[in-house]
């Protein structure tokens, strides 16, 4: 049996669960993670779109796009404003915000975006410009960059 990981939006309304492992945990400090979470980095932890489950809520699990072609579907509790997940249909993974699951030890393991990073983070992991060569589906130019 796999691991299940439970979350919740601040209210408590939106109820996700985790199954097994994330792919991938890190940081990322591009300029759109930070402008919509309000924070100087985004702590996210990448899981396969079968592994994440909305458990309660889903009426109040809102969606917001930038564009109609954006990559990427911000969702969040109608009621409380909290984040809970960004979902990628297209690379067919959903990108959890760190501090939803409380019971999921959060491990990063690389820096992305780090070319727009605002709060340079000495931790000794990786740091990438952009994206490693592969990436969740996406194609990154794979350059490490000093903290
Ligand atoms: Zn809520
Ligand atoms: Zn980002």
């Amino acid at each position: 049996m796999s691991e299940v990981h439970q979350g919740a939006c601040f209210c408590g309304t939106v109820r996700i669960e985790l199954t097994g492992d994330p792919e991938t945990m890190g940081y990322c400090h591009c300029t759109s993670c930070r402008q919509w979470s309000g924070d100087p980095v985004h702590a996210y932890t990448i899981w396969q779109r079968d592994n994440v489950v909305v458990r309660a809520g889903a009426k109040s699990l809102a969606t917001f796009q930038s564009s109609p072609d954006s990559l990427s579907h911000r969702q969040y509790c109608s009621k409380c404003g909290g984040h809970v997940m960004i979902s990628h249909p297209e690379l067919g993974i959903y990108d959890v915000f760190s501090g939803v699951s409380p019971g999921l030890k959060f491990v990063p393991t690389m820096h992305l975006n780090y070319a727009e990073a605002v709060l340079p983070m000495s931790d000794g992991l990786p740091k990438y410009k952009d994206f490693p060569f592969e990436f969740g589906g996406l194609r990154g130019s794979g350059v490490l960059m000093d903290e």
